[in-house]
């Protein structure tokens, strides 16, 4: 629809302008630090940053208001504002829009589990989609905000030839190829694999996008100190979650989820898998930003998943007492959740700030982080994919978590649950193929349910009996044999009866 067909009284708000008063505020000291500068720790204190924004003035506009302005946009043709800048105000509201880079990120669509997968699980729930990305991961969402602001940042500035890098368990690094392959000059990529510990698939998308991929011994969290060894002495830049622009384009992940569920969303819990804890602050944040300007008026239940491969986010809170809460980073041990496999989480001065603030608003503890097995997970992401959903592994973890949630008394079965799939579930086929064929390292302690397994069956020809071969077609007779042989197995197999 074109800007003046819309009501008169909605039109002044539908195309953003830039006034947003932004900052980074470091979470150990308080410092706040000018935007013109792309930072990823405080440089007073080594802190870890959250941007913010002192321009309130969006907050004089009603909750109300602000549902049509998000509804109409909806039907907005403005390229811009079709992904996760369609809630511009509360997410980077300096960066003009004509800067803004869309590669169709955002607005994956929530999905009703059948009524088969809501009787097994014992509550109602859905799959929100986010495998259904440019990249196949959420992470474009963060990235759709980080590299728009680089774009900013370089005309402003005059900048071209921007290096930026990231270590990934997989789909950081596939997310900052493709974003940055599109912008040309301005930004190059180079990305940071553990070897061996991304799958084939994600190791083929930053390969495509044409970025130089560098592999090194060890696990994500090796990688990561080595990433940020080179930002802190290197002019590069940080495409890591330690990046706070990328939180502000992940929080579109909860408005979406508010605006999908027209702004009700206090009977909800969204569960999620926990890795470096990046999107578990994107969600939270996002939430209680709505909440502050009152488009939503309760908060729902955030439920963080942690296998026992990597729970580090879960044994900090086991602790009960918030002062006597210590973080101590785990070693990983190998997991099929392998996107979220982080025993150091950087975000997780974030998450500490960010609960206890949500629970505070919330008026009850509605943070919540549980623990699953390895098994769990697997069995869980097979379930959900043999009832219509494209869960990855750590949509999986969302849903064993879903379960363990409901089984430790953490919600209501009244509730209604909203998954995480972060991951398209073609970028983990490697760990399906495994559990299809019994074929897990002891490492993992997964054994395959027999009533999940699946596998090709393969249809043969008897001896000296002719079959097509490449480049070699059966002709007449032969061919008419061979056909109604093929089809007489695959009745007998399927058990078909005669017409
Ligand atoms: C990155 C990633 C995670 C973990 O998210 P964090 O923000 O690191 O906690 C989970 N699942 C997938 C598919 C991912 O790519
Ligand atoms: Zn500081």
């Amino acid at each position: 629809m074109k800007i003046d067909q819309f009501p008169k009284d909605i039109q002044p708000y539908l195309i953003p302008e830039p006034k947003g008063k932004m900052f980074y505020r470091c979470l150990k000291c308080g410092t706040e630090f000018d935007i013109q500068e792309l930072l990823y720790t405080c440089v007073k204190c080594g802190g870890v940053l959250l941007l913010e924004n002192r321009d309130i003035s969006h907050h004089r506009i009603t909750g109300n208001t602000w549902h049509e302005i998000f509804d109409y946009r909806r039907m907005l043709n403005v390229q811009p504002l079709k992904g996760i800048f369609r809630y511009y105000e509360f997410i980077a509201p300096i960066i003009p829009l004509d800067q803004i880079v869309y590669l169709g990120e955002g607005h994956t669509p929530l999905v009703h589990a059948n009524s088969r997968l809501r009787n097994l699980v014992g509550i109602d729930f859905y799959y929100k989609n986010d495998g259904l990305n440019p990249s196949a991961s959420f992470k474009d969402r963060g990235m759709a905000c980080a590299l728009s602001y680089l774009q900013y940042l370089a005309r402003k500035k005059g900048l071209s030839g921007i290096l930026a890098i990231c270590a990934s368990t997989g789909d950081t690094s596939a997310s900052a190829a493709l974003y940055s392959s599109y912008l040309e000059n301005t930004v190059k990529s180079a990305v940071l694999l553990p070897k061996g510990k991304v799958t084939p698939q994600q190791l083929s998308q930053p390969l495509g996008s044409g970025a130089r991929v560098l592999e090194m011994p060890g696990v994500f969290d090796d990688c990561m100190k080595v990433v940020e060894l080179l930002a802190e002495q290197y002019n590069v830049a940080l495409l890591n979650s330690k990046n706070s622009w990328r939180i502000l384009g992940q929080e579109s992940f909860s408005f979406e989820i508010a605006q999908d569920f027209d702004y009700q969303v206090g009977d909800k819990a969204v569960v999620l898998p926990i890795g470096n804890a990046g999107n578990i602050t994107a969600v939270m944040s996002g939430f209680l930003k709505f909440f502050e300007a009152g488009i939503i008026s309760t908060l729902p239940w955030i439920i963080g998943v942690q296998s026992e491969h990597a729970d580090p986010v879960y044994r900090y809170y086991l602790e009960q007492t918030p002062a006597k809460r210590h973080f101590t980073p785990v070693d990983v041990r190998p997991s099929v959740a392998q996107a979220a496999m982080i025993g150091n989480p950087v975000s997780m001065p974030r998450v500490i700030e960010l609960a206890e603030k949500y629970n505070q608003l919330a008026g009850e503890k509605r943070v919540h982080v549980v623990r699953v097995t390895e098994q769990e997970i697997m069995d869980s992401m097979i379930t959900a994919n043999q009832n219509g959903n494209i869960a990855c592994t750590q949509g999986g973890e969302s849903l064993a978590g879903l379960r363990k949630a409901l089984d430790e008394g953490l919600l209501d079965s009244r509730m209604i649950g909203i998954l995480d799939s972060t991951a398209h579930m073609l970028k983990f086929a490697t760990f399906q193929e495994k559990y299809f064929e019994d074929s897990f390292e002891p490492a993992f302690e997964v054994v395959p349910d027999p009533n999940l397994k699946n596998a090709p069956v393969q249809l043969t020809v008897e001896d000296q009996k002719p079959s097509p071969q490449p480049g070699k077609p059966l002709k007449g007779r032969e061919m008419d044999k061979f056909i109604a042989h093929m089809a007489e197995k695959i009745a007998n197999i399927l058990h078909l009866t005669k017409k």
